[in-house]
């Protein structure tokens, strides 16, 4: 289980739309590679710095081969940050699922959090009716959120009980 977040990134300015992006795109494994868990930990640290300087918030999901992830912010940013993810060598057909407008952010806290696939989290999975192998194409923009905004609770909640 990997947990990282970091302090909360200032809010937009008062009346300035938001932005989100929900995108999913494949692993690529390179022969060489070390475990997947020190590859998202590398990724999410590496974005936690520069997500909070950019003001943006979301969380990375990485189960069999896939990353699904959510990026919120002011909309130049979010699309700058997009763009540089996109053509990141680590991953492949990045596919983006929903672009739009938001009120709110739904990872407020989260200049980034990251999660590998755990036993533990079957039962969330399970509710949004995954139950065997994860496939983020088959998920409608909506699902997708909601399951990272699950992961992202649960992920919170074991934090919590293990502070
Ligand atoms: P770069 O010159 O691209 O990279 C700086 C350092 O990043 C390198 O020295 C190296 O340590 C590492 N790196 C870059 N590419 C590779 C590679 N192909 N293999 C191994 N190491 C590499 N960045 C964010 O800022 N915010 C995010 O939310 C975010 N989410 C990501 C999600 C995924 C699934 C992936 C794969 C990457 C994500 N990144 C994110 C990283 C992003 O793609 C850029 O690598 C990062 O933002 C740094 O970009 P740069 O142009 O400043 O530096």
């Amino acid at each position: 289980m990997v947990l990282l977040s970091y302090p909360k990134p200032k809010m937009a300015a008062l009346g300035m739309a938001l932005h989100e992006i929900i995108y999913h795109s494949r692993n690529r494994r390179e022969p060489s590679e070390r475990s997947q868990l020190t590859k998202l930990r590398e990724i999410v640290s590496q974005s936690m710095a520069s997500n909070a300087k950019n003001g943006l918030t979301g969380f990375l999901v990485m189960r069999d081969d896939w990353f699904l992830q959510i990026l919120e912010g002011e909309e130049p940013r979010v699309e700058a940050v997009y763009a540089r993810i996109a053509t990141d060598t680590r991953h492949e057909r990045c596919t983006i699922l929903r672009r739009r407008k938001i009120m709110t952010r739904s990872f407020q806290g989260w200049s980034m959090g990251g999660v590998l696939f755990t036993p533990e989290q079957q039962g969330i999975y399970l509710q949004h009716g995954i139950s065997s192998t994860f496939d983020p194409t088959l998920l409608n923009p909506q699902k997708a959120h909601d399951l990272a905004f699950d992961l992202m609770r649960h992920e919170a909640d074991q934090r919590r009980k293990a502070s």
